[in-house]
């Protein structure tokens, strides 16, 4: 079998989730949307059940695949619904949705609907890119309200800038969602993942921690005690040396200047692991640290064994995870961890609970 894998670690996941529910002092949705940052959703869901106050995702098939898995638990759209046929389905579902902007509402005071909905009213704060603004919110919480349709409304809001410290938007942008609400009944939800680790300002009723449910931390440099839930992981399937000169892979990019074993490994971009990093990206070989060497491949790539004698083939290369961290993965190949977890496919997914 292709040795290929992503190993995720269910006890790290809820060991994150206790962690951000205590950062945060209150209730917290565990956010799964894209397929859970690409650790599979349903199988997020079932391992934080017991514990999570609700889940996230982005839209209706998404949660409707938890709920077809047995998931009782609050659901909330983070995107809302996209037409009336979907709005009914979240009602008959019982999944909250958020309503941004004013079709949602519209279609909310114009479909006949099987329950009453649990409406997240989006506030915008300055990121401007979904959301009612300033004296629009009142007029479309009463709206809401005056629709008989809604036995309850939550105020969100969403930072553009969180992972930030020294950023002053995110402290503009609370006082502007407070000014917004003010009078207006109902829970507030403000934090995801950063603004829970550095904005207790923003901890209110409900926090929606993503990325840091999956141990990547969105402020890299201080100890969260955050556990990575993912091991991307593969083998060395063959060896060779090639002499000072040598070129190897694609366009040739890495030339030897010594003797280098060469390990080939058994993962590539057709797998999720990033085309764009350069020569020299961290992996671990057995536990060792060593390097990318040579471009990426879509099915395999390459890497660094000279100064590692008792490596070989069936030596075990991790690419991200406990050990190196998906934080500097992403940086080396100009991205965000977010991006490079969203994109693992391919490879089977296996669970430790
Ligand atoms: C994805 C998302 C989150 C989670 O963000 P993280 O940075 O992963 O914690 C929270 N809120 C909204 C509205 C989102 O779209």
């Amino acid at each position: 079998m292709r040795p290929a894998r992503a190993l995720i670690d269910l006890a790290a996941l809820r060991h994150n989730y206790r962690l951000a529910r205590a950062r945060h002092g209150a209730s917290a949705l565990a956010v799964i949307k894209a397929n859970a940052y690409g650790h599979g959703a349903v199988r997020c869901a079932r391992a934080l059940a017991a514990e999570a106050d609700g889940f996230a995702v982005a839209f209706l098939d998404e949660a409707l695949e938890l709920r077809a898995a047995g998931i009782t638990q609050p659901i909330l759209l983070l995107e809302g619904v996209f037409d009336a046929v979907e709005l009914a389905d979240a009602a008959r579902h019982d999944v909250w949705l958020a309503v941004h902007h004013e079709a949602q509402l519209r279609m909310i005071e114009t479909t006949p609907l099987a329950a009453p909905l649990h409406a997240w009213l989006k506030v915008n704060s300055g990121m401007n890119r979904a959301g009612f603004v300033g004296p629009a919110v009142a007029t479309a919480w009463q709206r809401l309200q005056a629709s008989g349709k809604v036995r309850e409304t939550t105020l969100m809001t969403h930072f553009a800038r969180a992972d930030e410290p020294q950023a002053i938007t995110t402290a503009e942008q609370i006082e502007r969602f407070d000014a917004a609400t003010r009078g207006l009944n109902g829970a507030r939800s403000l934090a995801n993942s950063a603004a829970i680790l550095g904005w207790p300002q923003a901890c209110r009723d409900w926090a929606r921690p993503g990325i840091l449910l999956y141990g990547a931390d969105p402020m890299p440099g201080e100890a969260n005690g955050l556990q990575a839930v993912m091991t991307l992981e593969s083998a060395v399937m063959a060896v060779r040396e090639i002499e000072p000169g040598q070129a190897l892979g694609y366009g040739g990019r890495f030339v030897a200047e010594r003797r280098t074993r060469v390990g080939l490994v058994a993962m590539g971009y057709a797998d999720g692991y990033p085309r764009s990093v350069p020569d020299g990206t961290q992996v671990a070989v057995d536990g060792q640290p060593s390097r990318l060497i040579g471009r990426v491949s879509m099915d395999m790539l390459t890497v660094d064994l000279s100064d590692l004698p008792a490596a070989g083939i069936g030596s075990r290369i991790e690419l991200w995870g406990r050990q190196v961290p998906v934080n500097d993965v992403a940086a080396a190949a100009g991205t965000i961890a977010y991006e490079l977890l969203c994109n693992v496919k391919r490879v089977r997914l296996d669970y430790r609970e």
